[in-house]
């Protein structure tokens, strides 16, 4: 049987985007779905955000001395010279977040565009991997393929309906690399009961800060049926694995500042949503009155408007999380290659390993940049 000199396992963000770098090498590239870069496609509601202006090691939930090492040999501005050498021009937008001017499309297509001569195996299942002498036999439900080098690019778990798998950490795993328990991340918050008030202001958004541990995210918060979401919520999920989040509805604003009026209710002088003020107010069963009546006991409940702890149920799982937290443990990876320290000839790229960006671009920086280096090195 033919045996290639690169196989590519998935034809995602960094599978695409190795394979870009590998144009002149003889390279096969599988995946399962019939369609390459699922998650581009849907992804920054259909204009992908690309990178950030900000790309900092303070962004990322993984080893910062490996993160660093693969943005100093590929940044956000070694992806933005790349994509305008090719005709794309991001467009920034608020919070130095890069997007596509339409459409993620136009990210697709140049992706497509720089590999049109690189094979691409479609609704094939990688199933497992295994290293026979020099060689590597990749398991399918299309039969083996071979050869001597793979780079290992399936993502994480996020989006099953979109063609996450497993399989990047059961292949890491089979040759020996520990894996960080992976986690949804980038997910909405779901509630225990003492907190189902939320649930009552679904539709409603409004700022607020959230603190996880000694990381604060401020910006807007959302309300759903199912819980809490929206971008704030979003970041705080990277850091929260269990226990308490603070949440501060009013973010920069002093709670003596508010009640001004002696004779106004207290209700009435709060600066947030209407609903939201009347649903706290019935929750903490506080009367409708000006502040300044108010006993000593309800003005403590109230000040929970600054710090209201609690801890989420758990988030809103795989189906609606961005990305996966954790994944192939980068202590086994070489940073100046993306190749394992285990298996020579082994390659990892984007989510499978254990470095996660906040919303923002983030994600798909890490996935452009680490694939580029295992590329250059592979
Ligand atoms: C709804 C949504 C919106 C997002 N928006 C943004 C955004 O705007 N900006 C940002 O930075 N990040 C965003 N992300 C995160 C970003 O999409 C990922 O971090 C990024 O795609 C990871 O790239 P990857 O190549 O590692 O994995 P993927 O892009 O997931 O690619 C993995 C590929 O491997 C294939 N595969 C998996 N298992 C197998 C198997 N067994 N056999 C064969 N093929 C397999 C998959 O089908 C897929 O094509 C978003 C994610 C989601 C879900």
């Amino acid at each position: 049987m033919r045996q290639y000199e690169i196989i590519i396992l998935g034809a995602g963000a960094a599978g695409l985007m190795a394979a870009s770098f590998l144009q002149d090498r003889d390279v096969l590239i599988l995946e399962h779905n019939p369609y390459p870069a699922a998650k581009i496609k849907i992804s920054g509601g259909g204009r992908c955000n690309i990178s950030n202006r900000y790309l900092g090691l303070e962004k990322y939930l993984g080893d910062p001395r490996f993160i660093e090492k693969i943005f100093k040999r590929f940044d956000n501005e070694s992806l933005l010279r790349f994509l305008n050498e090719r005709g794309l021009e991001p467009v920034l937008r608020e919070n130095g977040c890069y997007f596509c001017k339409k459409s993620s499309l136009e990210l697709v297509e140049l992706l497509l565009n720089e590999t049109k001569k690189t094979p691409v195996e479609y609704g094939v299942e990688v199933e497992g991997l295994e290293k026979e002498g020099g060689c590597f036999a990749v398991r399918s439900s299309a039969g083996s393929f071979f050869a001597r080098k793979v780079i290992v690019a399936t993502g994480g778990l996020s989006y099953p309906s979109l063609g996450a798998s497993s399989i990047g950490f059961k292949i890491a795993e089979s040759f020996g690399h520990s894996i960080i328990k992976p986690r949804p991340a980038l997910a909405g918050f779901t509630l225990q009961p003492e907190q189902f008030w939320m649930k009552e202001l679904s539709g409603i958004s409004t700022s607020a800060e959230i603190s996880v541990g000694r990381r604060r995210f401020a910006s807007d918060i959302l309300f759903t049926h199912r819980g809490i979401s929206g971008p704030s919520i979003l970041d705080a999920s990277l850091f929260w694995n269990r226990g308490k989040i603070t949440i501060d509805f009013l973010p920069g604003i002093k709670l003596k500042n508010v009640f001004l009026s002696s004779r106004k209710s207290a209700a009435f002088q709060i600066p947030l949503p209407k609903r939201f003020v009347k649903t706290l107010f019935k929750t903490l069963d506080l009367p409708d009155m000006p502040y300044k009546k108010m006993d000593e006991r309800d003005k403590q409940r109230l000040s929970c408007i600054k710090s209201y702890s609690f801890s989420p149920a758990g988030t809103f799982g795989y189906d609606r999380a961005e990305v996966t937290k954790g994944g192939i443990s980068t202590s086994e990876i070489d940073p100046e290659t993306m190749q394992s320290r285990l298996i020579e000839g082994l390659f990892f790229a984007g989510e499978v390993v254990d470095v996660t960006g906040l919303v923002g671009g983030y994600n798909f920086q890490w996935a452009f940049s680490s694939a580029v280096v295992a590329a250059k090195s592979v």
